[in-house]
């Protein structure tokens, strides 16, 4: 054993263990998830696909990558599905070069409106292989499709893009779809972060509607860290499969396969619709307490909300996710719409309630997470009263080991 490494695993369980994690992009993998993740899969080579493989020895590791292909096309109903994708970036990468060519325009939300990297943010790989344009959003906050489409009749995008990563409401898919037919776009949608709540039926699917949709696993589908792409047309099939192995990577993780499936089979079950549930109504409690305290946030259809501590306890977002973290609640800072202040600082936080409501969280802990936030961003309550509080709430919570 490794006692330097062993070491840094059992504080960060302990981190993990005792803090209110509200970070929206993460959750907590089952035993069965994490125990794919460390098996002797690791130790095989199977770049390729099943059946077509460039090694021997390729005849269990066929039948675990079946099994996920197989259990994600009847997750999300599409009729192709690549589960090699490393990552959600790198699922969007092979699904960009799939559907583009060097150079091709893609219609986006902005990284600060709530985008991704990915979506074409000057620092990521995007921006640079594509010509990336922006659509705007109302004034407060919402996805404004008429808007999209005058952009859209104007910039005469190849694709356009939607699927966000800090953006409170529902998407609707088949309007954008019709925009996209209606300038002769293609229409891709990254569901990465709201893949659970589709999976569980309190999310419109996209897969009906989008020529590509690409995820990543463990947001709030719940799985392993990877992604995954499916589309329902075979020619486009062909070309992100090329896309990812050989153009992007090497060989897939076939240990991470195995965790990928395990969890789509875990989403396919009547419990995992109760999760969804349950974290929908979890963030509306702790959004709605918020409002009627009095603090200043956005609503919410998902598994997310914007809070404004700019204006409601004149902190920046950064130092409002500071001062949280000394009392073990994990949060980002994050530009809210028409955002005055730099990406660096920003006037918002991000709060999600996706991984708390995995180790148990209900709707009353969720009301007492928002006073509990709100006494303490407004210096009704100390750091010791607050701790206190934290380890209160988490106390009736499952260990995260026993998920
Ligand atoms: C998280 C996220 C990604 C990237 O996922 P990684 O696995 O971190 O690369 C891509 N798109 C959206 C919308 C996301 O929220």
């Amino acid at each position: 054993m490794d006692k330097e490494i062993q070491s840094l695993i059992r504080k960060e369980t302990i981190r993990q263990n005792k803090g209110i994690e509200l970070i929206a992009s993460e959750n907590y993998a089952s035993k069965d998830v994490r125990h794919a993740c460390e098996s002797i899969l690791t130790n095989k080579y199977a770049e390729g696909y099943p059946h077509k493989r460039y090694y021997g020895g390729c005849e269990f590791v066929d039948q675990v990558e079946e099994l996920a292909i197989e259990r994600v096309k009847e997750l999300f109903g599409s009729k192709f599905a690549n589960v090699q994708p490393h990552s959600g970036s790198q699922a969007n990468a092979e699904a960009y070069r799939a559907l583009l060519p060097n150079g091709g325009k893609i219609l986006s939300l902005v990284l600060n409106d709530g985008g991704h990297l990915t979506h074409g943010s000057p620092v990521s790989f995007s921006s640079f292989m594509y010509d990336f344009v922006f659509y705007p959003l109302n004034k407060d906050g919402h996805l404004d499709y008429d808007g999209i489409l005058k952009v859209a009749q104007i910039e005469k995008p190849n694709l356009i893009l939607a699927g966000y990563s800090a953006y409170p409401y529902a998407i609707d898919f088949k309007k954008l779809r019709e925009i996209a037919d209606k300038v002769g776009a293609l229409f891709m949608v990254d569901m990465a972060h709201i893949a659970g709540l589709i999976a569980g039926g309190v999310h419109m699917n996209p897969v009906p509607y989008a020529h590509v949709v690409t995820s990543t696993t463990h947001k709030t589908l719940r799985g392993p860290r990877g992604g995954i792409i499916l589309t329902n047309d075979e020619e486009i099939a062909k070309r992100i499969n090329s896309a990812v192995f050989p153009f992007y990577q090497g060989g897939p993780l076939e240990h991470i396969i195995a965790a990928k499936a395990i969890c789509f089979n875990e989403a396919l079950q009547p419990p995992f619709k109760k999760y969804v549930r349950s974290v929908v109504e979890n963030t509306k409690a702790c959004r709605d307490e918020f409002k009627r305290l009095g603090a200043i946030v956005s609503d919410t259809d998902n598994h997310l909300f914007l809070l404004n501590v700019l204006d409601s306890f004149g902190l920046t977002g950064l130092d409002a996710q500071k001062k949280l973290e000394a009392i073990n609640i994990t949060t980002n800072k994050n530009m809210i719409p028409g955002d005055k202040l730099k990406p660096n600082k920003t006037s918002g936080l991000r709060i999600g309630f996706a991984a708390i409501t995995t180790r148990g969280c209900d709707a009353k802990d969720a009301r007492a997470i928002a006073k509990l936030i709100f006494d303490y961003l407004s210096n009704k309550i100390d750091d010791k009263k607050a701790k206190e509080e934290v380890k209160r709430i988490v106390s009736s919570w499952k260990l995260i080991q026993d998920i």
